[in-house]
């Protein structure tokens, strides 16, 4: 009895457990493999930080049983800024911190991101990103894998050879991306900054150094000029109209909409950002009608045929640990069907990173990355908000009752 006790007290405590070289079954009311497929009453068994098998009809044990839960890949969130967050007296802090302030504040943005079911990120990011990437793949800290550009070009980058010179230092200095402002902010109304030569300077030189690109771009001429640039994506993209599109569609460009977090979070949290830089009355007056360009552009790219698009949500101060809100945002605006919306926060995100060999889909030799949800997103896509269980690379990060399965924050 006394044992039994114990048992379930530890199945229902949140805790990291090593499950090197062992073997662990999880076992749930169906599971959605990131590709599109779903299969009921399923098995997944994994073997150090590998899914060996996913099977119906197994009968051994289950080491985790998550009951009437839904079961799929961890998700992942292209753009994030783990290291923006408020100070210590409720305020924007534009990251002026000491470091050790700074990186902790990262660290604890990580953490809620990780449990909110996020086990890979994209940080369009800051020069701290690359310790903090290091120390999570150490294995020991708990968050969700970082990808990171370090720093940005803009505008100001310099002429197309000095750009060059920019992203061939960012491979040396690590980064996994080159993120690109080819447009102001949309508090500034996000006209086309950086000119094409500069475009085309920083995007062909980040594909002749094997680095991927992303770009932030509002307007539909900064649009069109990333992907005559060969840019690999474009991030926001509040004004984009049909032409393009139907154009990112053509080129294979991914599109990364933020229609659901970023805009949301600055509104309720107005009063931590107002007066500092261009977080002006102008500036929100520009985010509040943002929220109805926003709403008439994702169901215009919902019905671009072809169009790839990823799941991001621009997250900043505020808003880590509410990631999953875009995925509820894109098929309640949008009318992206809910199967859509889970490919392209899985096995679509995974492709964008180049990582699609190894994560966002549940298959033998993928990495275990799983996550349990209370409830079947595909009939109530809110599911997403409650994650129950979070497993990245084999390794359980949190498991608590479903019953209890609520947003981390
Ligand atoms: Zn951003």
């Amino acid at each position: 009895m006394r044992l039994q006790a114990a048992l379930v007290a530890a199945l229902l405590t949140p805790v990291a457990v090593s499950t090197q070289s062992q073997t662990v079954r999880i076992r749930a009311a169906r599971v959605i493999d990131g590709t599109g497929k779903v299969v009921p009453n399923a098995t997944i068994t994994v073997d150090g930080s590998k899914i060996t098998s996913i099977e119906t009809s197994a009968s051994a044990t289950p080491t985790y049983n998550l009951g009437q839960a839904t079961v799929m890949p961890g998700m992942i969130d292209v753009h994030a800024h783990l290291g923006w967050h408020f100070d210590k007296e409720g305020r924007y802090a534009a990251r002026r911190g000491a470091p050790t302030e700074e990186i902790l504040y990262s660290a604890e943005n990580a953490y809620v991101t990780l449990m909110a079911g996020f086990t890979t990120i994209q940080s369009p990011g800051q020069a701290n990103d690359v310790e903090l990437r290091d120390a999570i793949a150490r294995g020991v800290f708990p968050g969700p894998r970082v990808l990171t550009s370090i720093r940005q070009l803009n505008e100001g980058s310099g002429t197309a050879d000095e750009i060059r010179e920019k992203v061939c230092q960012l491979k040396k200095d690590g980064a996994d991306v080159v993120k690109i402002f080819a447009s102001a902010s949309i508090r500034d109304g996000g006209k086309q900054t950086m000119t094409d030569d500069q475009l085309k300077a920083a995007c062909g030189e980040a594909k002749t150094q094997g680095l991927r690109t992303m770009v932030h771009a509002h307007s539909p001429e900064s649009i069109r000029a990333s992907v005559n640039a060969g840019c690999d994506q474009i991030e926001h993209g509040v004004f984009a109209n049909d032409e393009v599109l139907k154009l990112m569609a053509d080129k294979g460009v991914y599109f990364d909409p933020n229609v659901g977090v970023v805009l949301q979070n600055y509104l309720k949290n107005k009063a931590k950002f107002l007066g500092i830089g261009n977080y002006n009355e102008e500036g929100f007056a520009f985010m509040e009608k943002g929220l109805g360009l926003n709403a008439a552009m994702i169901k215009k790219a919902v019905a671009t045929p072809n169009l790839k698009l990823v799941l991001g949500t621009d997250a900043v101060a505020g808003a880590h640990g509410h990631n999953a809100d875009e995925i509820v945002e894109r098929v309640r605006q949008g009318n992206q069907k809910p199967m859509d919306a889970l490919i392209s926060a899985t096995s679509l995100a995974a492709k964008s990173l180049h990582l699609d060999q190894t994560i966002g889909t549940i298959a033998k030799g993928y990495e275990a990355d799983l996550i349990a949800l209370d409830g079947d997103p595909l009939t109530d896509v809110t599911a997403v908000t409650r994650v129950s269980f979070v497993m990245k690379g084999g390794k359980v990060y949190k498991h608590v009752a479903a019953a209890t399965a609520r947003p981390s924050q």
